[in-house]
């Protein structure tokens, strides 16, 4: 008989119980015991909610980050954290953000906290995790407490407990150490304590453990391919089967080392890894059993279930009770319930499934396994029927969108002169001084302006209204910025809750839930809007706005979007196109905004993205595909304008040696970066590749409070002009001001504009 089980739950909960009890607690306005209990019925409750699985995961639910959480299974703190004493809990905080419940930290208010670990992305979602950190010194020591109370838990509710930890290897990838020491030569002394870990699980009767390696979906070096082998052998001594579990991708050439490690089973990811699995099957030794993740863990849509069956049977047939089944990865990436969404019409609703609905469908799969289809005649009617209306539904086929993308050729990319030429006819008219000024877009955003948002959305304040509400919002960004002299000015974006959001409320083919939450890190969460159709722009976004603020003033006002790429890869997309196509027609509508924008009189206009990097696939062999279409689609969107009209793009990150060629293709005539928090280092990625245009080099990090000062300001951006010449570069904060207030925003660009008065005097 087939067993069927899960990886993993969202954790955050329907309602994202977890986050409020999280912030209230950090605020201070609850216990560690208040806390410790919404946390026991969180798990509870996703127990009960995977009921009639044969195994269910223990040890997925987390109070920041899985990462972490392993980190203090394995004892690896950070020794900044070693020197306090009292509850784990708060230790555990003060590592993920750098400081715990506030009335915990009598003095951090007058030493500010310690440094926060480093975060960085899950792989290629957007979860964030907080990165192990190593050091020749590091020494493990198991505390299995969290484990055990969790699977204490799980015995008292009668749960069919499978612990998930995150394997060894994978731990060591992701981790960094300070010293450039190989982290490697850590695995002896991680081991032992893995064994003690599962021996310590084996003695609570536990028969199973999901062990975490999706580093096997990389490339590996020898090395680490041979740390696999090292690592397995070593932990076949213990008394507990292992379930060794991969995801997001394909293990490829990984394949072979994969099915001949010494563990009881194999979890693969066959959605994006089909081609593998018969390989595999003859790879896999006689006893193994083979856990195929058959249901899409991070995305949206319904599992096509006859499809799968289709698949599944003759394998089933082959492998008998060796045959697993499960989510192709842990649905911490989906949200919880499609039950909770009141507002989506009942078309879409019907092509979703969130993560209670992959799991039924589960249930469902694992009983046509057991019972033949028959037992799910009904159920498998129903999911049939809404494929088949989703597959030709006029709201996602959209033939004169199909018909604009295919017209599309080499022209639409490319700009009529080269910057060297573009550059001379835009600043005839732009009139710039050296070392121009600007800012990335935002600037706070107020409750005032929350609130009046809000209100609009609620229907409680009408259009006329909230124009002119977000008109004096405007009015008062130039004031500000005029009086401040900066030399590009930008509207300030109060009219947008969120970079791609905005746009995709007025794209058709989008749609929006109300309580699709999927946790980014800690108690922060995003709600991806769904792209669900053939994307087309009705009318013009941001025209109106931009057109007005551009009338207050006679400085240039920069036209500002979002990406086609940044916007793609924010969404949950869909599988029934390829990520290119989708992205092409993004960036068609992104396109008609940039002419119209360019109509309207608009001579400096932005396209941000943001998430062009995060994009790249896991795999290095699969880049250059990803970043021709990315960057084709860049082009698409930005390069239809006249040579005169300025193009900037911004990206808040500058791990650009690996990119950076692509980077300059995109061929915008300005990009800004973020490089202050790394002193203009980040710019080494320009020391060997010389980049052809216009750089504005973030001076300063708006992610902190602080007020940068006029000659640190001047100190970096000398810095800058060592490896690009002065007449190139721009004077602008790493990203936008939204999160700030006026009355830091105000002083921190007044001394930008003072070190750019000052650089011009030479
Ligand atoms: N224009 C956006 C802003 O200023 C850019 C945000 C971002 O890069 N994340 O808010
Ligand atoms: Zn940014």
């Amino acid at each position: 008989m087939t067993t069927i089980h899960n990886l993993g739950m969202p954790r955050v909960g329907a309602k994202r119980e977890l986050k409020y009890a999280l912030e209230a607690y950090w605020r201070g306005e609850s216990t560690s015991g208040t806390l410790t209990e919404v946390g026991i019925q969180l798990r509870g409750r996703h127990w009960d909610d995977q009921a009639g699985l044969d195994l269910i995961p223990v040890g997925d639910f987390s109070f920041y980050d899985q990462v972490l959480d392993m980190s203090f299974t394995l004892g690896n703190l950070p020794e900044r954290v070693q020197r306090f004493h009292g509850d784990v809990l708060d230790n555990y905080f003060r590592v993920a953000r750098g400081r715990s419940a506030q009335n915990t930290e009598g003095h951090a208010s007058c030493c500010g906290g310690i440094t926060a670990g480093e975060m960085t992305k899950w792989f290629d979602t957007n979860y964030h995790y907080i990165v192990p950190e190593f050091s020749t010194a590091t020494e493990f020591k198991l505390d299995a407490s969290r484990l055990l109370e969790q699977l204490a838990e799980a015995k008292a509710q009668g749960v069919k407990a499978k612990p998930v930890i995150i394997g060894p290897v994978t731990y060591l990838a992701l981790g960094k150490t300070k010293d450039h020491s190989n982290k490697l030569t850590l695995l002896p002394r991680l081991l032992p304590v893995y064994t003690a870990l599962l021996d310590t699980l084996a003695a609570q009767g536990v028969e199973w453990v999901q062990i975490d390696e999706p580093i096997l979906v990389t490339e590996l070096d020898v090395d680490w391919q041979h740390a696999f082998n090292t690592a397995y052998h070593h932990l076949k001594l213990c008394k507990i089967k292992l379930l060794l579990a991969t995801y997001f991708g394909q293990l490829k050439e990984n394949g072979y080392l994969t099915a001949n490690l010494p563990v009881a089973g194999l979890h693969i990811d066959a959605v994006n890894d089909r081609e593998d699995v018969q390989a595999l099957m003859n790879l896999l030794p006689p006893h193994k059993v083979l856990s195929l993740g058959v249901v899409n863990g991070r995305n949206i849509w319904k599992t096509d279930l006859s499809a799968a069956l289709d698949w599944i049977e003759p394998l089933a047939e082959r492998l008998g009770d060796r045959l697993w089944i499960a989510p192709s990865c842990s649905l911490l990436h989906v949200p919880v319930d499609l039950n909770s969404e009141q507002k989506l019409d009942d078309e879409i609703r019907s092509w979703l499934a969130f993560a209670l609905q992959k799991l039924d469908e589960l249930r469902i799969l694992g009983k046509a396994l057991r019972e033949g289809r028959d037992a799910v005649k009904a159920e498998l009617i129903a999911n049939h029927a809404a494929l088949v209306t989703r597959r030709t539904s006029p709201r996602v086929n959209n033939p004169t969108v199909q018909a604009a993308i295919a017209k599309i050729d080499a022209r639409y990319g490319q700009r009529n002169s080269n910057y060297a030429d573009r550059i001379k006819k835009q600043s005839v008219l732009l009139r710039l001084p050296p070392y121009p000024t600007t800012t990335i877009g935002s600037f706070p955003q107020t409750a005032e302006i929350r609130h009046v948002r809000s209100e609009y959305k609620a229907g409680r304040l009408d259009g006329f209204a909230y124009k002119t509400a977000m008109q004096a919002e405007i009015a008062r960004s130039v004031r500000e910025q005029e009086a401040l002299e900066l030399d590009v000015l930008v509207h300030g974006e109060a009219e947008r809750n969120d970079m791609v959001e905005y746009f995709g409320e007025q794209l058709q083919g989008y749609a929006f839930s109300q309580f699709g939450w999927v946790q980014s890190y800690g108690s922060r969460c995003v709600k991806p809007p769904i792209l669900f159709g053939d994307i087309s722009r009705p009318k013009p976004m941001t025209v109106e706005w931009i057109t007005y603020a551009q009338s207050l003033t006679k400085k240039p006002m920069k036209g500002m979007l979002t990406g086609p790429v940044t916007i793609l890869n924010w969404s949950f997309v869909r599988e029934d196109q390829p990520r290119s196509v989708s992205c092409r027609q993004i960036a068609l509508a992104i396109r008609d905004e940039v002419l119209d924008l360019e109509e309207a009189g608009i001579r400096v206009i932005q396209i941000d993205e943001a998430a062009l990097r995060e994009g790249l696939p896991l795999r290095r062999a699969e880049w250059k595909e990803y970043l021709e279409w990315a960057v084709e689609s860049f082009r698409i969107a930005a390069n239809g304008v006249k040579d005169e009209t300025q193009i900037h793009t911004h990206m808040c990150y500058s791990e650009f040696n690996d990119i950076i060629d692509s980077i300059a293709a995109m061929d915008a005539d300005v990009i800004t970066i973020e490089t202050s928090r790394s002193d203009m280092d980040l710019l080494n990625a320009f020391d060997n590749f010389k980049y052809p245009n216009e750089i504005g080099p973030g001076v300063y990090d708006i992610h902190s409070p602080n007020i940068p000062t006029q000659e640190h300001i001047v100190q970096l951006m000398k810095k800058a002009g060592e490896r690009i010449p002065a007449e190139r570069l721009w004077i602008n904060p790493d990203c936008g001001l939204k999160t700030r207030q006026w009355a830091e925003a105000i002083p921190a660009l007044s001394n930008m504009v003072a070190a750019a008065k000052m650089l011009r005097a030479g």
